[in-house]
């Protein structure tokens, strides 16, 4: 993609999602690093349905330690894998205990130094936390840079290490939440609605979809022009008797 559109493309999503962030519900930078973990193959909402009863008992390592593995998995039970995910925010809420007086780390290796934290986690707690300019590449964020040609790549990492490079610096702070929050409401993975999309026409994804909505007023009006169109029903000469 031209350096141009590479600007027309997050100029025109930052128009229409000003203010680029999380969805996920946290209060401090423990909750959130909490809320990420979970979130790992799950979606935000089901996190959010959970969290706030696990955070209102433990909204620091220390209580969530004494809160402990049991009582975690209890709070997060409605979340997939909630059992290992359990087990792995106990252990992190340890950790950061034991080496980092119970803060969060803003650095990457210790980030990813803790139970169930990946790359991917740690970039999101690192860019929103901490307004670095990473970019965390996530099903979304992968879709739409390959679909809209931004940073095509065949692995996860790859496509990172694209947007890495061609992002310029004025966009890298919030390019992961415009591509997120444009992958999971506009470019959805098998209907992307190209009908409403503000890139629509710099994108070479073919072929777009249409609007349902234009489509059946299409195909509506289509159907009363055939109607009117039809010539007027002609009488049948009735045979006449031969003469006699
Ligand atoms: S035009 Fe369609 S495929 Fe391209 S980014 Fe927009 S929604 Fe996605």
């Amino acid at each position: 993609m031209k350096r141009a559109d590479i600007d027309r493309l997050f100029a025109s999503l930052a128009e229409v999602i000003p203010a680029p962030k999380t969805e996920l519900e946290y209060t401090n930078t423990f909750t959130l690093l909490v809320s990420v973990v979970l979130s790992a193959q799950a979606t935000d909402r089901s996190v959010n349905e959970a969290t706030p009863a696990l955070f209102a008992l433990a909204d620091t390592p220390q209580a969530m330690v004494a809160l402990g593995e049991e009582g975690v998995r209890d709070k997060i039970k409605t979340i997939g894998l909630f059992n290992s995910k359990a087990r792995n925010v106990i252990a992190l809420s340890q950790l950061l205990l034991d080496r980092h007086g119970g803060e969060v780390p803003r650095d990457r290796e210790a980030l990813q130094a803790l139970p169930g934290v990946g790359r991917k986690t740690a970039s999101v707690v690192l860019n929103e936390a901490f307004g670095e300019p990473t970019i965390a590449v996530d099903t979304h964020v992968f879709r739409v840079a390959n679909r809209t040609g931004l940073a095509p790549g065949k692995t996860p990492h790859e496509v990172e290490a694209k947007l890495e490079r061609v992002v310029p610096d004025r966009w890298k702070r919030g390019a992961h939440h415009w591509l997120i929050l444009h992958g999971r409401y506009t470019c959805l993975a098998r209907k992307p609605r190209c009908f409403a999309c503000v890139i629509a026409d710099i994108c070479p994804f073919r072929p777009k979809t249409p609007d349902p909505e234009a489509e059946a007023a299409l195909a509506a009006e289509t159907k009363a022009k055939g109607r009117r169109r039809l010539p007027p029903p002609t009488r049948k000469a009735s045979p006449r008797a031969p003469r006699a």
